[in-house]
């Protein structure tokens, strides 16, 4: 067997582990296994292509080979290792940049290496430039867009950035105007390859991913995520095509349309518009009441307070949100699901489906914290019966409990379904001030009169709180 035929085969295994890996992934039973698969197909894949690579490279160029792989190795596992569960979307928004840069290089290796020389000394059929300058021009709009896409997202999740979005006049017309100067700028380029014209669609698109991403609000933040993982599929596919790697388009396009279903189904959830959100927030006006400041008195109560509300409870209902990620609360929130299960209280959990920062992130948290399944239950399956529930504990969950969702036409987060806990006789939020959720955006539950506020670490007061029981 030839060394093509070999990798050929190694691609093909490669891309099944993929699939495999994807379906794996789509249910937390089979959730491991299906990172298996991925460890695996990329093992397989990334042995194969540095064999193929090696046999052409002078010693130089294998030693510069096996440094990258080396540090880049080195990095990637020393990250993964020390990352917190709360920095996870951030890291994957900064993994995803890197797909977006990887594709600008190697589109601008392309040209270079073809278009630079006029076609020179080159493998590609001067009938098929032009089908390779377009590769060229696609390859790094899409990469260019993910990465400066991707680097905005990071800086908002981090923190390091505002989640408010960013709303430039006529910021639509200067998306579509980015959009024709791409075809423009590629069609030229096409027909007179130039260094000028490649400077000009990386700048445009680069600029484009930094506008698209910055002018949606922390609301759509999910969304954004998993579009960005699309978008770094349809990257990789690119760099795919110009590579001529099958492996690269196979795996690049699953990831690509596996991102951009599952941006469609939080769309839906979200009850946001998909073109919408893909094409930075068009069609939404900036929300007119988006407000950090107070709208009138908040009750405070303290552990022993809370302890007596539970212990005449007969039904309780916990919403957990990114808060309880931060203070590492699962494990006494268990503790608690416990001990009020054993004085006979119906004890369940109200999951949204974006709380947290990553899609199934208070799912992950629970489990790890041995809570039953069978008591978490999704907003949908549980909002009717919030208005029956005698104690709703909101534990550092903000926007996805926030009534103006449904009550506030001009809040930045109208429209999004929200757990609607204040139907509850009583409510007792747990958060360390009176700031405002990721959405930057005020929420009038904390001055309802059924809404009772506990202050501090929500990790500390939940303990406090089985101290008192
Ligand atoms: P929010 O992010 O809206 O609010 C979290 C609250 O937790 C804050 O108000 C904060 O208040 C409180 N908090 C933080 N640390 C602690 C602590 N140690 N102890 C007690 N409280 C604490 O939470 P939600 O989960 O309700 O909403 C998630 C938001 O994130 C949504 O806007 C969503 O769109 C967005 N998002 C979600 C993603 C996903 O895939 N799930 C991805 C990207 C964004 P204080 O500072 O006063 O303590």
């Amino acid at each position: 067997m030839s060394p093509e035929t070999a990798a050929t085969a190694a691609y093909i295994v490669a891309a099944l582990l993929t699939v495999m890996s994807l379906a794996g992934l789509s249910k937390h039973e089979t959730a491991r296994a299906g990172v298996a698969y991925g460890i695996a197909g990329m093992a397989v894949a990334l042995v194969a292509t540095v064999a193929l690579a090696a046999r052409s490279l002078t010693a130089g160029g294998i030693a510069l080979l096996a440094a990258a792989m080396v540090v880049g190795g080195g990095v990637g596992l020393w990250r993964a290792r020390v990352v917190e569960m709360t920095g996870m979307p951030e890291l994957i928004a900064l993994l995803h940049s890197f797909v977006g840069l990887a594709a600008v290089l190697v589109g601008w290796n392309g040209y270079l290496e073809v278009e630079a020389v006029g076609g020179a000394q080159t493998t590609v059929p001067p009938e098929l430039l032009g089908i390779h300058s377009v590769e060229v021009g696609v390859g790094v709009f899409i990469g260019a867009v993910t990465f400066t896409g991707s680097i905005v997202a990071y800086g908002k999740l981090s923190g390091r950035m505002k989640s408010r979005p960013l709303t430039l006049p006529g910021k639509n017309a200067l998306n579509l105007a980015a959009l024709v100067a791409f075809v423009a700028l590629t069609a030229g380029f096409t027909i007179a390859p130039s260094l000028g014209l490649m400077i000009g669609i990386t700048a445009v698109a680069l600029a484009l991913g930094w506008h698209l991403v910055a002018s949606i609000g922390g609301g759509d933040m999910p969304v954004v995520v998993s579009m960005l993982n699309s978008y770094s599929g349809w990257a990789a596919a690119a760099s795919g095509f110009l590579l001529d790697n099958t492996l690269l388009i196979v795996t690049g396009a699953l990831v690509g349309s596996s991102g951009a279903y599952l941006s469609y189904v939080m769309c839906q959830a979200m009850n946001r518009s998909f073109l919408s959100v893909i094409a930075g927030g068009f069609g939404v006006e900036s929300g007119t009441s988006a407000s950090g400041a107070e709208e009138g008195e908040h009750r405070e109560v303290d552990a022993d307070e809370v302890a007596e509300m539970l212990a005449e409870a007969s039904s309780v209902v916990i919403v957990p949100g990114y808060g309880m990620a931060v203070a590492q609360a699962q494990y006494p929130v268990a503790d608690l699901t416990r001990r009020l299960a054993d004085r006979g209280i119906e004890v369940r959990f109200g999951i949204h489906p974006v709380a947290g920062r990553l899609p199934g992130h208070m799912n992950v948290l629970l489990a790890e914290a041995k809570v039953p399944y069978d008591i978490v239950l999704e907003m949908d399956e549980i909002n009717d019966d919030l208005a029956t529930t005698s104690v709703v504990l909101v534990i550092g969950a903000n926007d996805t409990v926030n009534p103006a969702a449904m009550d506030d036409p001009g809040s930045p987060i109208a429209g999004m379904p929200v757990l609607r806990v204040w139907e509850a006789k009583n409510v007792v939020v747990f958060k360390r001030s009176m700031a405002v959720g990721y959405a930057g955006v005020q929420n009038p539950l904390f001055f309802r009169e059924n809404t009772s506020m506990i202050f501090g670490d929500a990790k500390a007061r939940v303990e406090d709180i089985l101290k008192a029981l």
